[in-house]
């Protein structure tokens, strides 16, 4: 046999000796069927966070590409201990750095994109038999240093590579059972799904449900990479994650919650034609994405504009808007980081109505209020307190499931 697998295994994947050795009897099995194994390592258990911690330790604004060599050790370490528990079974293995790998990314330290895969040095090690142990999560940019991929980036790695290398299926190894309806580890009792659409899954993974990369599944999407995510430790049938999916009873496939955004209000603005075009082009000249933006009715000449940006980007964000705010005749500007944004994710929601309003309905019996709300064909967001996060995911969940 000649078929390609990639299996990328996740930091609780490969946290001690004994979880080592599963992963290598893992890709053993792999190995054994006859498949040429590129398996994708992350970092150890909370390796990242305690290498992270150590930076801020020494130096909180040190350069980013510093930073970035730092974190790509983590992956670099769990990469060597898995080819040695490999080499220890007996089976020819090679542990390679991500830009040993061949993968090209931008500039963008911390959070670099994959422009290219030179799938060489691969192929080569495939050709004389050995199985590669590559460490996810990073690359290397035109300047010869090494980039990160941002947090949960392995699975892009595994991805990506699968689309380069043209595999047969891409396998993501992690500590649940596959997706769930939702985060099982909030509600215990969420459903584990047999399937799930590319778009489906792209959305979840967007709105906070981190058991997959986002950008891992907009490449599975556009590849058509056979994707499949599964656990480690079970070894039970996990999800499939691929284009279409018949029809389920409940128009929700999931429900998501990300905590890891902040909210601004501009007070007071002219209601006047293009105040919303100069603050907004503002912010996107500087790369900064805004998601749910509301806007309030005009009332005695001023409005207000809400809009909400990932946390790490607030301070760039309030840097570029104090002064402009007096500028553009705004009043005041308002932030809040206790708040989260809740989703409800599914296909088949477009063709039936009332799904926003049984949505709305769970959150009003259990006197849950309601900041912002924003939907698509697919999705409906609404912001609410950070407190009442994981109860409005309780309660939504019941409603639907
Ligand atoms: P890994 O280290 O293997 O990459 P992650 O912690 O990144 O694992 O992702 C797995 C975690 O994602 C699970 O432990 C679970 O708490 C969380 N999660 C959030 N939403 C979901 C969901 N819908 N289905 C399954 N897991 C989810
Ligand atoms: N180790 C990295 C992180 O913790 C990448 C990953 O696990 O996917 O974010
Ligand atoms: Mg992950």
């Amino acid at each position: 046999m000649d078929s390609i697998i990639i299996q990328k295994f996740g930091g609780t994947s490969v946290k001690n000796t004994e979880r080592i050795f599963n992963v290598a009897n893992i890709i053993a099995e792999s190995y054994q069927k006859g498949y040429h194994v590129l398996a994708v390592v992350s970092a150890q258990g909370d390796h990242t966070d305690e290498l992270l911690a150590k930076a801020n330790e020494i130096n909180p604004k040190a350069n980013l590409r510093s930073k970035d060599l730092l974190l790509s050790t983590g992956e670099a370490t769990s990469a060597a201990l898995v080819a040695m528990a490999l080499e220890k079974l007996g089976l020819p293995a090679i542990p390679l750095m991500g830009w040993q790998c061949g993968v090209e990314t931008d500039t963008h330290y911390g959070s670099a994109h994959i422009k290219r895969i030179n799938t060489e040095r691969v192929l080569s090690e495939f050709a004389k038999g050995n199985i590669v142990v590559m460490a996810g999560f990073q690359g290397v940019n035109i300047f010869n240093d090494i980039t990160t991929l941002g947090r949960g980036a392995s699975d892009t790695s595994a991805v990506a590579m699968a689309a380069a290398l043209k595999a047969e299926i891409c396998q993501i190894y992690t500590d649940v059972d596959g997706v769930f309806t939702t985060d099982p580890r909030i509600v215990p009792n969420a459903k584990k799904l047999d399937f799930i659409t590319y778009d489906e899954m792209l959305e979840l993974a967007t709105l906070g449900a981190n058991v997959l990369h986002n950008r891992s599944v907009e490449i599975a999407k556009k590849y058509h990479i056979n994707l499949e995510v599964l656990s480690s430790i079970t070894r039970k049938q996990g999800t499939i994650v691929q284009e279409i999916v018949s029809a389920d009873k409940s128009p929700v496939r999931g429900v998501a919650k990300d905590e890891d955004i902040a909210r601004i209000s501009i007070i007071g603005v002219p209601d006047i034609p293009g105040i919303a075009f100069k603050i907004f082009s503002k912010l996107s000249s500087k790369n900064i994405n805004v998601d749910i933006i509301l806007q309030s009715i005009g009332r005695n000449g001023t409005k207000d504009i809400s809009f909400t940006v990932v946390k790490s980007n607030l301070d760039t964000t309030l840097g570029l808007l104090k002064d402009y705010i007096t500028i553009i005749g705004a009043s005041n500007i308002v932030t809040d980081c206790n708040v989260a944004k809740v989703s409800i994710v599914g296909a088949g929601m477009e063709f039936q109505p009332g799904v926003a309003s049984k949505m709305f309905e769970a959150l009003y019996q259990n006197d849950i209020n309601i900041q912002m709300i924003s939907t698509s064909e697919i999705k409906v967001t609404v912001l609410v307190n950070k407190e009442n996060a994981n109860q409005a995911i309780r309660a939504i969940h019941a409603a639907f499931f």
